[in-house]
């Protein structure tokens, strides 16, 4: 069988991100990104290449620039183009090939997504012109929370706001929690997406869930991605009442209040040094209090969280840390895990410490509910959907109705 190519588009609000991915491999052929579009600073990079300048480039300029980098990786043509797409609202609840209802319907879905959604959309737009001919498909963050019941993703609010506003929570981090809790079920012999797991994505951007069986049944980020645990920059939870106690007691507009709760909050806010977890731990090891304080914040919400979501499970299979913390601090790990004895779960200080970065392994004690590290890989884990979405539009075109 051919292992076919995919390349992975990422469209930040100032950046676009490639990845050429070769089906079934969990390395990627070729990687490039463009920074900073869209001002005088504007460049591209990747790995062995020094910094290019592209003063002023938009997303099309950037893409015109980085596609002639692929040929020389390219052993076959392209089968698709996968674009990461933040919010897909409660219309996507898969990866879907990409046509003029499916831009209209990220176009509509924007208000949820303010930032994200719009810069997507120019890494689409940008991608249809330049590479008019291979398939290209949206794959949505939201998607894979879809499948949470309606007492997991309604808030209790009058359900006008829901029914006509769509007010509710909606999950992020949707590729990454699905990738690494398929990768758990293998891991630990099962079938397929078979096992109740409970996964912590822990980047510059936080989330837990619970997946039962391959399916999302509750998640930590809500509306938007600043609702559940404590994050880099963000605040996650607090008194939803705090926006009007700012207001009246400092007299603190809403763009003030989404500017705190957004990027001065989290681990930088609580340690008022960074918001970098590598950089908190060596400051913790030398005394400094106010980065103890935030990974302890940081672990116990952390902790709160997963025992709080157990509760969407009919059991606990195991555990599953991933994302550039949960994947390399073995510190997070062991006092996340120092708050959930209650559920059984206890790790192996020996194992969690021993293990190297970039790869998986199991640190639960004996006697202890599987404890497992997973690097994420979303690109991966788009290019997969893009393929298996097309083979099976395939069939539905070859299979006589
Ligand atoms: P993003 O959400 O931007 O993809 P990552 O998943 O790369 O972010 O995670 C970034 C976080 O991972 C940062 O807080 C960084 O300090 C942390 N991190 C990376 N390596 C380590 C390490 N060895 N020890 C502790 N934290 C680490």
């Amino acid at each position: 069988m051919t292992h076919r190519l995919v390349l992975v588009i990422n469209g930040g609000s100032s950046s676009i991100k490639l990845a050429l991915r070769k089906q079934g491999s969990s390395k990627p052929v070729f990687e490039a990104q463009a920074e900073r579009l869209n001002t005088p600073q504007a460049s591209y990079s990747f790995p062995g290449g020094s910094e290019c300048s592209l003063p002023d480039a938009n997303h099309q300029d950037a893409l015109n620039a980085l596609l002639p980098l692929l040929d020389a990786h390219l052993d076959q043509p392209i089968s698709a183009v996968g674009h990461r797409v933040v919010h897909g609202g409660e219309q996507f609840t898969g990866p879907r090939l990409i046509n003029d209802e499916v831009l209209a319907g990220i176009e509509a879905n924007a208000p949820l997504a303010p930032l994200h959604n719009p810069a997507n959309l120019s890494g689409i737009r940008a991608a249809m012109k330049l590479l008019p001919d291979i398939p290209q498909v949206a794959v949505f963050d939201t998607a894979f929370h879809q499948s949470m019941p309606p007492h997991a993703f309604r808030y209790a609010l009058p359900d006008e706001l829901y029914a006509v506003h769509g007010v509710r929570r909606y999950g992020f981090h949707g590729t990454s929690h699905q990738y690494v809790a398929h990768q758990a079920s293998l891991l630990t012999g099962r079938a397929e997406t078979a096992g109740a797991w409970l996964s912590a994505h822990l980047g510059n951007g936080c989330s837990s869930c619970a997946i039962l069986d391959g399916k999302s049944m509750d998640t930590s980020m809500g509306l938007t991605p600043l609702e559940g645990l404590v994050m880099g920059t963000r605040s996650g939870d607090v008194d939803p009442n705090l926006h009007a106690h700012l207001a009246r007691t400092l007299g603190w507009d809403l763009p003030r209040i989404e500017r705190l709760l957004n990027r001065e909050s989290g681990l930088l806010g609580l340690s008022g040094l960074s918001n970098d977890m590598r950089e908190l731990e060596q400051a913790r090891a030398q005394g400094h209090g106010g980065a103890q304080l935030a990974i302890e914040v940081f672990c116990y919400r952390l902790a709160r969280s997963l025992a709080g979501l157990a509760v969407a499970l009919p059991r606990v299979d195991g555990l599953i840390f991933t994302g550039g913390i949960g994947e390399n601090s073995a510190l997070t790990r062991a006092l996340t895990l120092s708050h959930l004895a209650v559920m059984g779960l206890h790790v192996d200080p020996d194992r969690n410490s021993a293990l190297k970065r970039g790869e998986a392994g199991r640190i639960e004690a004996t006697g202890s509910p599987a404890i497992l590290v997973i690097p994420t890989d979303e690109e991966r884990q788009i290019a997969e959907e893009s393929l298996t979405l097309l083979d099976r539009q395939h069939l539905e075109m070859e299979t006589p109705a």
